[in-house]
């Protein structure tokens, strides 16, 4: 089986092609970078417009595979920007028709979590997952991924992001912060802000203003910020394991290509005697991958919809969505 799955939840377009031995035969992603500021709903859907035919082209001419070969058509359904995931159904159900293809509406959090399922060889891990606009540990319980701990305000990324840009720097922040966090040498002191398994960003943000405007270096910033939210990222992760009795990890989302949050967490679940896995950069990052490999599983499932069923769902909640494939 081939299936096409195409993911646009928020800057991110991307379409993958993936066989049922979770081989990656295509992967084409195109990324919206504002000129300025954050990412505005409206301007990325327009990007996603303009780039998605291109990238379906390019997956299907990277996987050598011709469209009467693919299986199904998926499509990440939510949570994410209305006008982005609006743009990625639309291509999604179009290629469906004139296909005359099933099409998978699929969960962008449980995405995370099976790609990196699969990758792992990992039956039954707990995620990690910390992106731009989610910060959530996931464990599957009862038919359904669970979320037993999540940001009370922004995403990491975003909170990266959001900073970086108030510190002078432009979008994405995440990057070039690790790397100038690599040149910092004293830890100022930040709130750290966990509550139960719960986080939140907010009082780092404006803290690490304070810093700034006291004259801070910045590299010592970058370096406190990252050891404080990872730390508290670390921290929750390890309570859910503690509380699930689970003893692997495994991460997702762009701020898990982060070399040093991927270390503390590395170093907490070995000191529990687990192992973590990370998958690669661009199977971390929001990716088509992901969503065709998840639609494939619910497929399989018979969890495919007749287009008049496939609105999107900005607000689709991790908890809400069924996962049958999974042994319960
Ligand atoms: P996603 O929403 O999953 O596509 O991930 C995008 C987010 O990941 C943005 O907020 C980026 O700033 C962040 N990000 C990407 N690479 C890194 C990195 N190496 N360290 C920290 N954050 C990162
Ligand atoms: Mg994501």
């Amino acid at each position: 089986m081939v299936i096409l799955g195409i993911e646009s939840t928020a800057h991110t377009a991307s379409v993958g092609i993936v066989t049922e031995r979770a081989e990656v035969l295509g992967l084409a992603t195109d990324m919206f970078r504002p000129v300025r500021g954050g990412i505005h709903p409206r301007e990325a859907a327009n990007h996603h417009v303009e780039v998605l035919p291109g990238l379906v082209r390019r997956a299907l001419d990277t996987a050598r595979v011709r469209p009467t070969e693919i299986d199904a058509v998926a499509f990440a359904q939510g949570p994410g920007l209305g006008p982005c995931l609006r743009a990625g159904a639309t291509v999604a159900r179009t290629l469906s028709l004139v296909w005359n293809r099933p099409l998978v509406p699929v969960n962008h959090c449980v995405a995370h979590v099976e790609i990196a399922r699969v990758l792992s060889g990992m039956d039954d891990p707990m995620l990690l997952y910390a992106s731009g606009g989610n910060t959530q540990v996931i464990a599957h319980h009862s038919g359904r991924y669970r979320v037993l701990g999540e940001t009370l305000d922004i995403g990491v990324g975003n909170f990266l992001d959001k900073l970086w840009i108030a510190l002078g720097g432009t979008f994405p922040g995440g990057p070039p912060l690790e790397k100038e966090a690599r040149q910092g040498e004293e830890l100022l002191p930040l709130p750290y802000s966990v509550h139960g398994m719960d986080v939140a960003f907010s009082g780092i943000y404006t803290a690490s203003l304070a810093h700034a405007g006291r004259g801070a270096r910045r590299p010592d910033i970058a370096l406190s910020v990252e050891s404080t939210a990872y730390s508290m990222l670390t921290e929750i992760t390890e309570r859910a394991l503690a509380h699930r009795r689970r003893e692997s990890v495994v991460l997702g989302g762009g701020v898990a290509c982060n070399e040093r949050l991927r270390g503390m967490v590395r170093a907490m679940v070995e000191g529990r005697g687990g192992t973590s896995f990370a998958p690669p950069p661009s199977l971390c990052v929001d990716n088509g991958a992901m969503i065709a490999w998840t639609g494939l599983l619910a497929l399989r499932a018979g969890l495919s919809v007749p287009v008049k069923a496939s609105a999107v769902d900005p607000r689709q909640r991790t908890d809400l969505v069924p996962a049958p494939w999974r042994r319960l």
